[in-house]
């Protein structure tokens, strides 16, 4: 899906063959001596590696240009230069290489430890002491080192959630994952639409990166169908654990927490059976004794409960350090979660759609043929964000969601994809 997609583009440059050398035996007591100059080593190739320890493109956004050592030019004395480095770059499984001048792909490192060869080092010019033969007793002359191979390449990954999250619309998820996150999927500036991030790429203090995911829709009655989710839910079947967030400046915040809770239940067994961290949310409005006793009493529910403020960045420190703990800690499940969804919606009538007002500024449609088209958008291209636009138009959405009450920069969601509202742009 669209908005889980990470790509970069990088460049690499394999090395270069070393040259061959023209040298001559020199001995005692001999004139001339025969021809002994070396062959070049071979450049150092570069390789693909996938490895499962790995689950996000950040590094790459780092360092743009990867070389590989050249091979050493020949030496007298028959010597060879020596060869250069390989080079093993590691990628997350997953990764889908296109070579950016031919747009090809040229590989798909789908299996752990799987390893390419995606650009060869240049072969190693030969010496003269290898052009010698009865006729030419003295060649002049070597080879050069072969040119190393420059490719652009586009990485692009299908990012899967490490962590859920889970919490009430306005909860604060999507203000958490952009305090935390240092990098994210490229977001695009569209005219009518700024998405609201919905994932996020953490990086750890190792280096490393995690990816952390809202889980939308959860709120009453989503499991048949009012509400988005397949689409997105698919991406958090393999999470190692969910994060809970709940605004307790909410007076139905407990409320609210076991109504999650259960409705994720509804959802799926599984994902509901995975560790939950909670996250008490918006401490900066609070007073401290009400939010020490927030916490004791969220205790009750789950040993690891946190506060903090995603307004000021209190309290954000210490739950992440607990995060990169658990990330440690637990696995990815083997298998994917089962989650069971009730598509809600009548295949006869296949351009149905609902409206649903979530809140004061939130709105939600749904429909068989909105959720296929959401799911064949990448929101991140400008043609296609202006189509579904145009469609939705078409549809009558944008007149039944006005008829709701809604309003420039009020959210739409669309099934899975978060936009907001722009007025009349068409
Ligand atoms: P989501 O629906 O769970 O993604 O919630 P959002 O992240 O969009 O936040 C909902 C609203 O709560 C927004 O207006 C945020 O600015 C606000 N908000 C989020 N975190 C905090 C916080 O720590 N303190 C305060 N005062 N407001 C917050
Ligand atoms: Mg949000």
């Amino acid at each position: 899906m669209a908005a889980f997609i990470d790509k970069v583009k990088i460049k690499i440059v394999s090395g270069r063959g070393g040259n061959g050398a023209v040298a001559w035996r020199r001995e005692k007591f001999v004139d001339k001596g025969g021809p002994a100059g070396g062959d070049g080593g071979r450049g150092g190739n570069i390789y693909f590696v996938a490895d499962e320890n790995m689950s996000t493109l950040l590094d790459f956004t780092y360092k743009s240009v990867y070389r590989a050592e050249d091979g050493e030019n020949g030496r007298n004395k028959n010597c060879h230069g020596k060869d250069g480095k390989d080079v093993f770059l590691k990628m997350p499984v997953g990764v889908v290489v296109r070579d950016l001048k031919t747009n090809k792909i040229i590989a798909d490192l789908n299996e752990h430890e799987k390893t390419i060869l995606v650009a060869k080092g240049g072969r190693g010019g030969r010496g003269n002491a290898r052009f010698a033969t009865a006729q030419k007793r003295a060649p002049q002359f070597c080879e050069p080192g072969e040119a190393p191979v420059e490719r652009e390449l586009e990485l692009e990954l299908r990012l899967i959630a490490d962590i859920g999250l889970l919490g009430m619309p306005n909860a604060g998820k999507s203000s958490f994952i952009s305090k935390v996150s240092s990098a994210r999927p490229k977001i695009a500036d569209y005219p009518f639409t700024t998405l609201v991030p919905n994932l996020g790429v953490v990086k750890k203090p190792t280096g490393d990166g995690f990816v952390i995911a809202d889980i939308p829709g959860i709120i009453e009655g989503a499991h048949q169908g009012v509400g988005l989710g397949f689409e997105f839910l698919k991406h958090v079947q393999r999470c190692r654990f969910l994060i809970h967030v709940v605004d307790i400046s909410n007076e139905n915040a407990v409320e609210n927490y076991h109504t999650i809770n259960n409705e994720l239940k509804k959802y799926s067994e599984d994902l509901s059976s995975l560790y939950q961290v909670i996250l008490l949310n918006k401490t900066d409005i609070l007073d401290s004794d009400y939010v020490n006793n927030m916490i004791e009493k969220f205790r009750e529910f789950n040993s690891d409960v946190f506060a903090i403020s995603c307004a000021t960045g209190d309290g954000v420190s210490e739950i992440l350090n607990h995060l990169y703990k658990k990330i440690d800690e637990i696995p990815h499940p083997e298998n994917p979660l089962v989650i069971e969804y009730d598509e809600g919606f009548d295949d006869n009538d296949d351009s149905s759609f609902t409206v649903v007002k979530l809140n004061k500024n939130t709105f939600l449609t749904d429909g068989g043929k909105i959720r296929r088209l959401a799911s064949v958008t990448d929101t991140r291209n400008l043609q296609q964000m202006r189509r579904l636009a145009n469609i939705l138009d078409s549809m009558g959405v944008y007149q039944e969601l006005k008829k709701m009450g809604l309003k420039e920069n009020d959210t739409i969601l669309v099934a899975h994809i978060e936009t907001t509202y722009l007025g009349d742009y068409q």
